[in-house]
């Protein structure tokens, strides 16, 4: 009897302990939990419109080409610093006279605007291009240019002596390229078109490019098939980057892969070194965001690191300056209200509605701020000029 006793206790005591350790384990399960819970809950901050003055905002891609301060001001008052891009397009200012512009902008305006500045071509098969322009480059990263730009014009109109277009993977660009990563510049590469340039006008997909390309038929490229394709443009672009690891390199323009997030983000994918700026392109993400709104939201939280806010607004001899400021000023407004808010939108260059992305706050800093500041790392510095 006694024994029976014994055994009886021993097992109520066992099983005590037992339950006991199971309570204990589940109590840090739910700590656990919770913890992870009170992590995962914490609210997402967002900002709202009344934020987009007090924001302080880059935009990464303006040309202001005559000695006006209409459209900085503009920028200054909605809290915005701007990089004015020096190109060398036939209907720009020679590149020397536009360098002048910036320098002057940036010595009258040093907290509210930064240069880059840009190579000329048109020597390009004379025995001494490389080298003047290796010295123009070097007199204009000592005045301050904290960038350099290439443009379409390498690829869709630069011809060698035997009549072939020259491509930016050309071996004569590299000393070039190699100069601008030594010297710790940013290359700044609008290289090819928008995708729509190879399509006819009816078949584009924003307004945009629609207007622009019927306006400019020489760059219609669909109008063109003996230049090089779409695919020959960027195929150039991406060997220039793989001899060229090292070099940081924004594509202008979402890197001429504006029609389709997954395209860009394969190319973000593979060339670390690579960012984006969305001048005159945020219309793209907007008409993707019609029919498939989360591939276009995932995209921007998965690549937060990698996307610059910039628009493309221009400030020519021919421009009425106040008119520019004023459209411009429509335009980021509309653009903040795309990522801050998830509003139903209609812009004028998307044919249907669609929402806005509402991105967190911490997203929204990078592309308006801090990628600005990571891959132009120079842009806040005090210039030279
Ligand atoms: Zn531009």
């Amino acid at each position: 009897m006694n024994k029976l006793k014994k055994i009886t206790s021993l097992c109520l005591l066992s099983l005590l302990i037992f339950f006991q350790n199971c309570a204990e384990r589940n109590n840090l399960a739910t700590a656990n939990e919770s913890g992870g819970m009170a992590k995962e809950s914490k609210p997402e901050l967002y900002y709202s419109k009344v934020d987009f003055h007090s924001v302080k905002k880059f935009n990464t891609h303006v040309h202001i080409n005559i000695f006006d301060s209409t459209l900085i001001k503009q920028a200054t008052s909605d809290n915005f610093r701007l990089l004015t891009v020096n190109v060398a397009s036939p209907s720009s200012l020679p590149i020397d006279k536009q360098q002048e512009v910036a320098l002057r902008l940036v010595k009258a305006f040093p907290e509210n605007i930064s240069y880059a500045t840009t190579i000329s071509v048109d020597n390009f098969n004379a025995p001494d291009w490389q080298q003047e322009t290796l010295d123009y480059l070097k007199a204009s990263f000592e005045k301050g240019a904290i960038a350099v730009k290439v443009w379409k014009n390498i690829g869709m109109d630069l011809k060698d002596k035997n009549g072939k277009f020259v491509m930016i993977d050309n071996p004569a660009f590299d000393p070039i390229i190699d100069s601008i990563e030594k010297n710790n510049i940013t290359l700044i590469g609008h290289l090819g078109e928008p995708r729509n340039a190879w399509l006819p006008v009816d078949q584009m997909t924003v307004s945009g490019d629609k207007k622009y390309f019927a306006a400019h038929p020489q760059y219609h490229m669909f109008l063109h098939p003996e230049y090089p394709s779409y695919e020959d443009q960027l195929n150039a672009r991406d060997r220039m980057l793989e001899k060229h690891p090292n070099i940081r390199f924004v594509g202008a323009h979402l890197g001429s892969l504006e029609w389709n997030v997954d395209e860009l983000a394969k190319r973000l994918d593979r060339f670390p070194n690579m960012a984006v700026d969305m001048a005159e392109r945020i219309s793209h993400f907007q008409y993707q965001a019609v029919s498939d709104w989360k591939r276009v939201h995932d995209f921007f939280i998965k690549y937060q690191d990698r996307l610059i806010y910039a628009t493309d607004e221009g400030v020519r001899v021919q421009s009425n300056p106040a008119e520019v400021s004023k459209l411009a000023h429509e335009n980021w407004l509309r653009h903040w209200a795309f990522f801050t808010s998830s509003e139903k939108m209609k812009v004028p260059k998307v044919e249907k509605e669609f929402n806005g992305l509402k991105l967190p706050k911490h997203v929204v800093d990078k592309i308006y701020l801090k990628n600005a500041e990571k891959w132009f790392p120079t842009i806040t510095k005090t210039n030279k000029a």
